[in-house]
Protein backbone atom coordinates (compact mmCIF):
# COMPACT_ATOMS: atom_id res chain seq x y z
CA UNK A 1 0.00 0.00 0.00
CA UNK A 2 1.34 3.55 -0.79
CA UNK A 3 0.66 5.94 1.96
CA UNK A 4 -2.38 7.48 0.46
CA UNK A 5 -4.05 4.42 0.77
CA UNK A 6 -2.82 3.46 4.00
CA UNK A 7 -4.07 6.31 5.50
CA UNK A 8 -7.16 6.25 4.16
CA UNK A 9 -7.73 2.79 5.77
CA UNK A 10 -6.70 4.08 9.41
CA UNK A 11 -9.51 6.43 8.70
CA UNK A 12 -12.01 4.27 7.50
CA UNK A 13 -10.89 1.04 9.83
CA UNK A 14 -11.31 3.51 12.82
CA UNK A 15 -9.21 1.44 15.11
CA UNK A 16 -6.77 4.27 15.29
CA UNK A 17 -8.99 6.41 17.19
CA UNK A 18 -10.39 3.35 19.47
CA UNK A 19 -7.10 2.90 20.40
CA UNK A 20 -6.45 6.96 21.28
CA UNK A 21 -9.89 6.76 23.14
CA UNK A 22 -8.62 3.66 25.42
CA UNK A 23 -5.77 5.32 26.38
CA UNK A 24 -7.35 8.72 27.06
CA UNK A 25 -10.04 6.77 29.07
CA UNK A 26 -6.77 5.14 31.18
CA UNK A 27 -5.45 7.98 32.11
CA UNK A 28 -8.46 9.76 33.21
CA UNK A 29 -9.02 7.03 35.16
CA UNK A 30 -5.72 7.20 36.86
CA UNK A 31 -5.81 10.95 37.43
CA UNK A 32 -6.89 11.03 40.91
CA UNK A 33 -4.61 8.84 42.56
CA UNK A 34 -1.35 9.42 40.27
CA UNK A 35 1.59 11.49 41.51
CA UNK A 36 0.32 15.32 40.60
CA UNK A 37 4.05 16.16 38.77
CA UNK A 38 5.36 13.13 37.19
CA UNK A 39 7.76 10.80 38.87
CA UNK A 40 11.96 11.44 38.08
CA UNK A 41 11.69 8.32 36.10
CA UNK A 42 9.07 9.12 34.28
CA UNK A 43 11.13 12.45 32.86
CA UNK A 44 14.48 10.45 32.39
CA UNK A 45 12.50 7.87 30.31
CA UNK A 46 11.58 11.15 28.07
CA UNK A 47 15.20 9.96 26.27
CA UNK A 48 12.78 7.66 24.29
CA UNK A 49 11.43 10.25 22.14
CA UNK A 50 14.90 11.39 21.34
CA UNK A 51 15.79 9.61 17.88
CA UNK A 52 16.87 10.91 14.85
CA UNK A 53 13.73 11.66 11.93
CA UNK A 54 12.63 8.80 10.61
CA UNK A 55 13.51 8.52 6.96
CA UNK A 56 10.09 6.67 6.10
CA UNK A 57 6.76 6.83 7.17
CA UNK A 58 6.13 4.70 10.39
CA UNK A 59 3.25 2.31 12.26
CA UNK A 60 0.23 5.00 13.42
CA UNK A 61 -0.77 2.57 16.33
CA UNK A 62 2.90 2.44 17.79
CA UNK A 63 3.30 6.16 17.55
CA UNK A 64 0.03 6.19 19.55
CA UNK A 65 1.88 3.59 22.06
CA UNK A 66 4.66 5.67 22.40
CA UNK A 67 3.28 8.82 23.48
CA UNK A 68 0.95 6.90 25.99
CA UNK A 69 3.64 4.89 27.25
CA UNK A 70 6.13 7.13 27.85
CA UNK A 71 4.11 10.69 27.51
CA UNK A 72 1.13 10.07 29.62
CA UNK A 73 3.36 9.43 32.73
CA UNK A 74 5.39 12.60 31.55
CA UNK A 75 2.41 14.46 31.80
CA UNK A 76 1.33 16.94 35.10
CA UNK A 77 -1.95 15.75 36.41
CA UNK A 78 -3.20 19.12 35.94
CA UNK A 79 -6.80 17.80 35.29
CA UNK A 80 -7.13 16.24 38.63
CA UNK A 81 -8.29 18.07 41.85
CA UNK A 82 -4.67 18.72 43.23
CA UNK A 83 -3.24 20.87 41.64
CA UNK A 84 -2.55 24.25 42.67
CA UNK A 85 0.14 25.52 40.85
CA UNK A 86 0.74 29.06 38.04
CA UNK A 87 -3.19 29.77 37.48
CA UNK A 88 -3.71 27.15 35.45
CA UNK A 89 -7.04 25.48 35.10
CA UNK A 90 -8.85 22.12 35.07
CA UNK A 91 -11.34 20.82 32.38
CA UNK A 92 -14.98 20.34 31.37
CA UNK A 93 -16.32 17.05 30.41
CA UNK A 94 -18.25 18.71 27.96
CA UNK A 95 -15.71 20.87 26.29
CA UNK A 96 -13.46 17.93 26.11
CA UNK A 97 -16.16 16.04 24.26
CA UNK A 98 -17.11 19.10 22.06
CA UNK A 99 -13.32 19.03 21.46
CA UNK A 100 -12.72 15.91 20.31
CA UNK A 101 -15.84 16.58 18.04
CA UNK A 102 -15.07 19.49 16.58
CA UNK A 103 -11.46 18.16 15.98
CA UNK A 104 -12.84 15.61 13.31
CA UNK A 105 -13.71 18.84 11.39
CA UNK A 106 -10.53 20.68 11.30
CA UNK A 107 -12.25 24.09 10.77
CA UNK A 108 -10.12 27.19 9.56
CA UNK A 109 -12.21 30.39 11.42
CA UNK A 110 -10.56 32.81 8.89
CA UNK A 111 -13.88 33.53 6.92
CA UNK A 112 -17.27 32.84 7.55
CA UNK A 113 -17.28 31.52 3.92
CA UNK A 114 -14.56 29.17 5.66
CA UNK A 115 -16.74 27.95 8.34
CA UNK A 116 -20.01 29.12 8.89
CA UNK A 117 -20.48 27.52 12.26
CA UNK A 118 -17.28 28.57 13.63
CA UNK A 119 -18.67 32.18 12.42
CA UNK A 120 -21.54 31.79 14.24
CA UNK A 121 -20.64 30.39 17.35
CA UNK A 122 -17.93 33.62 17.50
CA UNK A 123 -20.63 35.46 16.80
CA UNK A 124 -22.59 33.89 19.94
CA UNK A 125 -20.07 33.92 22.74
CA UNK A 126 -19.20 37.50 21.26
CA UNK A 127 -22.85 38.64 22.72
CA UNK A 128 -23.14 35.88 25.67
CA UNK A 129 -19.87 37.33 27.02
CA UNK A 130 -20.88 40.59 26.25
CA UNK A 131 -24.08 40.06 28.61
CA UNK A 132 -22.53 37.60 31.23
CA UNK A 133 -19.84 40.65 32.10
CA UNK A 134 -22.46 43.70 31.54
CA UNK A 135 -20.00 45.29 29.42
CA UNK A 136 -21.18 47.87 26.04
CA UNK A 137 -23.09 46.48 23.82
CA UNK A 138 -20.89 47.46 21.19
CA UNK A 139 -18.44 44.98 22.68
CA UNK A 140 -16.74 42.84 20.17
CA UNK A 141 -14.26 39.44 20.44
CA UNK A 142 -11.45 38.33 19.08
CA UNK A 143 -10.91 34.61 19.86
CA UNK A 144 -6.94 34.37 20.67
CA UNK A 145 -4.48 31.86 21.32
CA UNK A 146 -3.95 33.17 25.33
CA UNK A 147 -4.15 36.36 27.08
CA UNK A 148 -0.62 37.42 26.23
CA UNK A 149 -2.26 37.81 22.95
CA UNK A 150 -5.45 39.42 23.75
CA UNK A 151 -3.29 42.13 25.94
CA UNK A 152 -1.54 42.38 22.70
CA UNK A 153 -4.62 43.32 20.27
CA UNK A 154 -5.79 45.50 23.36
CA UNK A 155 -2.77 47.53 23.24
CA UNK A 156 -2.41 47.59 19.62
CA UNK A 157 -6.37 48.85 19.50
CA UNK A 158 -5.50 51.04 22.65
CA UNK A 159 -2.47 52.61 20.48
CA UNK A 160 -4.36 53.55 16.76
CA UNK A 161 -7.33 55.19 18.67
CA UNK A 162 -4.96 57.29 20.69
CA UNK A 163 -3.14 58.75 17.92
CA UNK A 164 -5.65 58.98 15.89
CA UNK A 165 -7.10 61.06 18.00
CA UNK A 166 -4.33 63.23 17.70
CA UNK A 167 -4.29 63.36 14.31
CA UNK A 168 -2.09 60.50 13.87
CA UNK A 169 -2.15 57.81 11.79
CA UNK A 170 -0.40 54.80 12.98
CA UNK A 171 -0.88 52.33 10.32
CA UNK A 172 0.78 54.95 7.81
CA UNK A 173 2.79 56.41 9.86
CA UNK A 174 4.61 53.85 12.26
CA UNK A 175 6.31 55.24 15.51
CA UNK A 176 8.74 58.13 14.02
CA UNK A 177 8.11 61.43 14.89
CA UNK A 178 4.81 60.56 16.55
CA UNK A 179 3.03 62.21 19.54
CA UNK A 180 4.27 60.86 22.85
CA UNK A 181 2.20 58.23 24.28
CA UNK A 182 2.04 57.84 28.12
CA UNK A 183 1.88 54.47 29.59
CA UNK A 184 0.38 53.77 32.87
CA UNK A 185 0.61 50.63 34.46
CA UNK A 186 0.90 49.16 38.12
CA UNK A 187 3.43 47.97 40.50
CA UNK A 188 2.35 44.52 40.07
CA UNK A 189 1.46 44.17 36.60
CA UNK A 190 1.69 40.85 34.73
CA UNK A 191 4.70 40.17 32.67
CA UNK A 192 2.62 39.45 29.51
CA UNK A 193 1.61 42.99 29.83
CA UNK A 194 4.81 44.61 30.12
CA UNK A 195 5.91 41.95 27.21
CA UNK A 196 2.78 43.14 24.65
CA UNK A 197 4.22 46.69 25.93
CA UNK A 198 7.68 45.98 24.65
CA UNK A 199 7.03 44.02 21.10
CA UNK A 200 4.37 47.35 20.80
CA UNK A 201 7.25 49.46 20.97
CA UNK A 202 6.32 51.66 23.44
CA UNK A 203 9.44 51.16 25.55
CA UNK A 204 9.45 49.90 29.19
CA UNK A 205 11.36 52.74 30.17
CA UNK A 206 8.33 55.11 29.26
CA UNK A 207 6.11 52.84 31.55
CA UNK A 208 5.06 55.57 34.84
CA UNK A 209 4.76 52.93 37.47
CA UNK A 210 1.74 53.20 39.68
CA UNK A 211 2.62 51.77 43.42
CA UNK A 212 0.86 48.96 45.36
CA UNK A 213 -1.13 48.79 48.70
CA UNK A 214 -0.38 45.81 50.85
CA UNK A 215 -2.84 43.32 48.56
CA UNK A 216 -0.36 44.75 45.51
CA UNK A 217 -3.51 46.72 43.97
CA UNK A 218 -2.77 49.87 42.23
CA UNK A 219 -3.46 52.48 44.99
CA UNK A 220 -5.31 54.98 43.43
CA UNK A 221 -4.17 58.05 45.47
CA UNK A 222 -1.06 57.26 43.66
CA UNK A 223 -2.42 57.36 39.96
CA UNK A 224 -0.85 60.29 37.68
CA UNK A 225 -3.01 62.94 36.69
CA UNK A 226 -4.40 61.52 33.19
CA UNK A 227 -4.70 63.19 30.15
CA UNK A 228 -5.62 62.15 26.39
CA UNK A 229 -2.53 60.08 25.43
CA UNK A 230 -2.58 57.80 28.63
CA UNK A 231 -2.92 54.20 28.01
CA UNK A 232 -3.97 52.99 31.39
CA UNK A 233 -3.11 49.37 32.23
CA UNK A 234 -5.32 47.77 35.19
CA UNK A 235 -5.62 44.12 36.58
CA UNK A 236 -8.23 41.63 37.32
CA UNK A 237 -6.36 39.21 40.02
CA UNK A 238 -3.24 39.77 40.73
CA UNK A 239 -1.32 37.16 40.31
CA UNK A 240 -0.20 36.27 43.55
CA UNK A 241 -2.95 37.84 45.81
CA UNK A 242 -5.66 37.58 43.17
CA UNK A 243 -6.21 41.32 44.39
CA UNK A 244 -8.73 43.68 41.86
CA UNK A 245 -7.40 47.04 41.45
CA UNK A 246 -9.47 49.78 42.26
CA UNK A 247 -11.40 50.45 38.47
CA UNK A 248 -14.66 52.63 39.30
CA UNK A 249 -12.79 55.89 40.06
CA UNK A 250 -9.76 55.16 37.71
CA UNK A 251 -12.11 54.45 34.51
CA UNK A 252 -14.09 57.67 35.18
CA UNK A 253 -11.19 59.68 35.59
CA UNK A 254 -9.37 58.14 32.32
CA UNK A 255 -12.59 58.34 30.58
CA UNK A 256 -13.03 61.98 31.73
CA UNK A 257 -9.72 62.96 30.20
CA UNK A 258 -10.16 61.16 27.03
CA UNK A 259 -7.30 57.92 27.86
CA UNK A 260 -7.87 54.46 26.90
CA UNK A 261 -8.36 51.52 29.94
CA UNK A 262 -7.71 48.27 29.21
CA UNK A 263 -7.81 45.51 31.44
CA UNK A 264 -6.03 42.02 32.00
CA UNK A 265 -8.04 40.08 33.90
CA UNK A 266 -7.26 36.90 32.48
CA UNK A 267 -8.18 34.89 35.04
CA UNK A 268 -9.60 37.23 37.63
CA UNK A 269 -12.33 38.97 34.90
CA UNK A 270 -14.76 35.83 35.41
CA UNK A 271 -15.69 37.23 38.73
CA UNK A 272 -17.57 39.96 36.94
CA UNK A 273 -19.80 37.01 35.41
CA UNK A 274 -20.83 35.90 38.56
CA UNK A 275 -23.26 37.09 41.09
CA UNK A 276 -21.43 36.46 44.69
CA UNK A 277 -18.06 37.82 43.52
CA UNK A 278 -19.03 40.56 40.48
CA UNK A 279 -18.32 43.48 43.72
CA UNK A 280 -14.80 42.82 43.26
CA UNK A 281 -14.82 43.99 39.54
CA UNK A 282 -17.06 46.98 39.71
CA UNK A 283 -16.70 49.90 37.39
CA UNK A 284 -14.55 47.20 34.85
CA UNK A 285 -17.56 48.04 32.01
CA UNK A 286 -16.45 51.44 31.71
CA UNK A 287 -12.90 50.56 30.41
CA UNK A 288 -11.82 50.26 26.23
CA UNK A 289 -10.91 46.91 26.08
CA UNK A 290 -10.63 43.50 28.28
CA UNK A 291 -7.96 40.23 27.87
CA UNK A 292 -9.65 36.63 29.39
CA UNK A 293 -8.83 33.30 29.21
CA UNK A 294 -11.77 30.47 28.95
CA UNK A 295 -8.31 28.16 29.71
CA UNK A 296 -8.24 29.34 33.23
CA UNK A 297 -11.09 30.21 35.85
CA UNK A 298 -13.21 29.43 33.00
CA UNK A 299 -12.25 25.48 32.57
CA UNK A 300 -12.12 24.93 28.95
CA UNK A 301 -9.61 23.25 27.24
CA UNK A 302 -6.18 25.32 26.52
CA UNK A 303 -5.61 27.91 23.51
CA UNK A 304 -8.46 30.09 24.47
CA UNK A 305 -7.74 33.96 25.25
CA UNK A 306 -10.50 36.36 24.15
CA UNK A 307 -9.87 40.02 23.79
CA UNK A 308 -13.00 42.50 24.18
CA UNK A 309 -13.10 45.52 22.92
CA UNK A 310 -15.66 48.34 23.05
CA UNK A 311 -14.45 50.37 19.63
CA UNK A 312 -14.33 47.55 16.89
CA UNK A 313 -13.65 50.11 14.84
CA UNK A 314 -10.02 50.81 16.18
CA UNK A 315 -9.49 46.76 16.82
CA UNK A 316 -10.10 46.02 13.58
CA UNK A 317 -7.96 49.02 11.83
CA UNK A 318 -5.16 48.02 14.12
CA UNK A 319 -5.02 44.19 13.43
CA UNK A 320 -6.27 44.28 9.84
CA UNK A 321 -4.35 47.96 8.96
CA UNK A 322 -6.87 48.45 6.24
CA UNK A 323 -10.45 49.55 7.16
CA UNK A 324 -11.67 46.82 4.34
CA UNK A 325 -13.85 45.45 6.97
CA UNK A 326 -16.77 48.34 6.46
CA UNK A 327 -17.65 46.31 3.15
CA UNK A 328 -16.33 43.10 4.19
CA UNK A 329 -15.46 41.17 0.51
CA UNK A 330 -17.41 38.19 1.78
CA UNK A 331 -20.80 39.67 3.06
CA UNK A 332 -22.39 40.70 6.37
CA UNK A 333 -21.56 37.71 8.37
CA UNK A 334 -18.61 37.77 11.27
CA UNK A 335 -15.03 37.18 9.82
CA UNK A 336 -13.20 35.98 12.40
CA UNK A 337 -9.97 37.49 11.13
CA UNK A 338 -10.81 40.86 11.64
CA UNK A 339 -10.72 40.22 15.08
CA UNK A 340 -7.32 38.83 15.34
CA UNK A 341 -3.80 39.08 14.16
CA UNK A 342 -3.69 36.05 12.72
CA UNK A 343 -6.02 34.68 9.59
CA UNK A 344 -6.20 30.84 10.02
CA UNK A 345 -6.71 29.67 13.27
CA UNK A 346 -8.53 26.15 14.89
CA UNK A 347 -12.00 26.58 15.97
CA UNK A 348 -10.92 27.32 19.68
CA UNK A 349 -14.64 29.39 20.06
CA UNK A 350 -16.54 26.48 20.01
CA UNK A 351 -15.14 24.84 23.06
CA UNK A 352 -16.11 28.64 24.66
CA UNK A 353 -19.73 28.03 23.67
CA UNK A 354 -19.97 24.91 25.02
CA UNK A 355 -18.39 25.58 28.21
CA UNK A 356 -21.00 28.74 28.67
CA UNK A 357 -23.93 26.93 26.90
CA UNK A 358 -23.58 23.98 29.79
CA UNK A 359 -22.71 26.02 32.77
CA UNK A 360 -25.18 29.14 31.66
CA UNK A 361 -25.04 32.08 34.26
CA UNK A 362 -25.79 30.53 37.90
CA UNK A 363 -23.15 27.56 36.87
CA UNK A 364 -20.56 30.44 35.81
CA UNK A 365 -21.33 31.20 39.47
CA UNK A 366 -21.24 28.03 41.15
CA UNK A 367 -18.28 27.06 39.18
CA UNK A 368 -16.02 30.23 40.01
CA UNK A 369 -17.63 30.83 43.63
CA UNK A 370 -16.66 27.20 44.39
CA UNK A 371 -13.01 27.98 43.21
CA UNK A 372 -12.81 30.92 46.07
CA UNK A 373 -14.86 29.27 48.92
CA UNK A 374 -12.15 26.20 48.04
CA UNK A 375 -9.02 28.92 48.63
CA UNK A 376 -11.20 29.98 51.66
CA UNK A 377 -10.99 26.32 52.81
CA UNK A 378 -7.52 26.36 52.22
CA UNK A 379 -6.14 29.38 53.93
CA UNK A 380 -8.48 28.75 57.08
CA UNK A 381 -6.71 24.95 57.63
CA UNK A 382 -3.20 26.15 56.44
CA UNK A 383 -3.72 28.76 59.59
CA UNK A 384 -5.17 26.22 61.97
CA UNK A 385 -2.23 24.45 61.57
CA UNK A 386 0.15 27.62 62.28
CA UNK A 387 1.22 28.65 58.76
CA UNK A 388 1.20 32.58 57.85
CA UNK A 389 -1.41 33.32 55.13
CA UNK A 390 0.12 36.86 53.23
CA UNK A 391 -3.13 37.46 51.47
CA UNK A 392 -6.59 38.55 52.10
CA UNK A 393 -8.62 35.27 50.04
CA UNK A 394 -10.61 37.87 47.96
CA UNK A 395 -10.78 35.24 45.08
CA UNK A 396 -8.79 31.65 44.28
CA UNK A 397 -5.59 32.62 45.54
CA UNK A 398 -3.99 32.10 48.51
CA UNK A 399 0.03 33.20 49.43
CA UNK A 400 1.38 31.35 52.57
CA UNK A 401 4.70 30.31 54.14
CA UNK A 402 5.43 28.32 57.05
CA UNK A 403 8.17 30.61 58.32
CA UNK A 404 9.78 33.41 57.45
CA UNK A 405 13.07 31.81 56.25
CA UNK A 406 13.33 32.11 52.71
CA UNK A 407 15.43 28.55 52.69
CA UNK A 408 13.22 26.76 54.72
CA UNK A 409 9.75 27.84 52.92
CA UNK A 410 11.83 26.68 49.85
CA UNK A 411 12.57 23.51 51.41
CA UNK A 412 9.28 22.95 52.70
CA UNK A 413 7.73 23.98 49.01
CA UNK A 414 10.16 21.34 47.01
CA UNK A 415 9.08 18.78 50.03
CA UNK A 416 5.19 18.97 49.14
CA UNK A 417 6.19 19.00 45.24
CA UNK A 418 8.43 15.52 45.17
CA UNK A 419 5.17 14.16 47.83
CA UNK A 420 3.33 14.03 44.48
CA UNK A 421 0.30 14.57 47.22
CA UNK A 422 -0.27 18.46 45.23
CA UNK A 423 1.57 20.65 43.03
CA UNK A 424 1.95 24.27 44.30
CA UNK A 425 4.26 26.86 43.34
CA UNK A 426 7.12 29.55 44.56
CA UNK A 427 6.63 33.19 44.60
CA UNK A 428 8.19 36.20 46.03
CA UNK A 429 5.74 38.54 48.48
CA UNK A 430 6.95 41.82 49.98
CA UNK A 431 10.31 40.47 49.37
CA UNK A 432 10.13 36.90 50.85
CA UNK A 433 10.02 33.86 49.48
CA UNK A 434 5.99 32.43 49.67
CA UNK A 435 4.30 29.23 48.53
CA UNK A 436 1.69 30.47 45.92
CA UNK A 437 -1.55 28.44 45.56
CA UNK A 438 -4.09 29.02 42.88
CA UNK A 439 -7.81 26.91 42.73
CA UNK A 440 -8.55 26.48 39.48
CA UNK A 441 -10.16 23.31 38.82
CA UNK A 442 -14.06 22.35 38.69
CA UNK A 443 -12.53 19.02 40.16
CA UNK A 444 -10.89 20.45 43.19
CA UNK A 445 -13.08 18.97 46.08
CA UNK A 446 -13.16 20.19 50.06
CA UNK A 447 -11.46 16.52 50.57
CA UNK A 448 -8.44 17.52 48.13
CA UNK A 449 -8.08 20.64 50.10
CA UNK A 450 -7.71 18.49 53.25
CA UNK A 451 -5.33 16.38 51.89
CA UNK A 452 -2.97 18.84 50.78
CA UNK A 453 -3.04 20.96 54.12
CA UNK A 454 -1.66 17.36 55.28
CA UNK A 455 1.06 17.29 52.44
CA UNK A 456 1.88 20.55 53.98
CA UNK A 457 2.39 19.47 57.48
CA UNK A 458 3.73 16.54 56.51
CA UNK A 459 6.05 18.19 54.99
CA UNK A 460 7.21 20.97 57.16
CA UNK A 461 7.38 17.80 59.87
CA UNK A 462 10.15 16.18 57.55
CA UNK A 463 11.90 19.85 57.29
CA UNK A 464 11.77 21.28 60.79
CA UNK A 465 10.57 18.28 62.98
CA UNK A 466 7.88 18.36 64.93
C1 LIG B 1 -2.01 33.94 32.81
C2 LIG B 1 -2.04 35.42 32.76
C3 LIG B 1 -1.63 36.11 31.60
C4 LIG B 1 -1.10 35.37 30.40
O1 LIG B 1 -2.11 34.56 29.84
P1 LIG B 1 -1.76 33.39 28.80
O2 LIG B 1 -3.06 32.78 28.50
O3 LIG B 1 -0.82 32.49 29.53
O4 LIG B 1 -1.11 34.02 27.63
C5 LIG B 1 -1.74 37.48 31.60
N1 LIG B 1 -2.20 38.15 32.67
C6 LIG B 1 -2.60 37.53 33.80
C7 LIG B 1 -3.13 38.34 34.94
C8 LIG B 1 -2.52 36.14 33.89
O5 LIG B 1 -2.91 35.51 34.99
Amino acid sequence: MNLRETMLAEQQLKALFEQAKGYAFEYAEAIADRAVFPTPQAIADLEQFVEAMPGHPGDASSILQQLHDYGSPASVAQTGGRYFGFVNGGIIPVTLATKWLTDFWDQNTALQLMSPITSKLEEVCQRWLQQLLGLPDTTVAGFVSGTSSAIFCGLAAARLRIYGNHGWDFNQQGHNGAPPIRIIAGRHTHGAVIKAIALLGFGLDNIEWVEGDDQGRIDQNQMPELDATCIVILQAGNVNSGAFDPFDQICDNANAAGAWVHIDGAFGLWAGGTERLKHLTQGMEKAHSWSLDGHKTLNTPYDSGILLCRDKEALVTALQASGAYLTSNYGEQRDGMMYTPEMSRRARAIELWAALKYLGKSGVDELVYGLHQRAVQFADELKQANFTVHNDVVFNQVIVSPSDNDGTTMAVLEQIQSSGECWVGSSVWQGNKVIRISVCSWMTSPEDISRSVRAFIHARELICGK
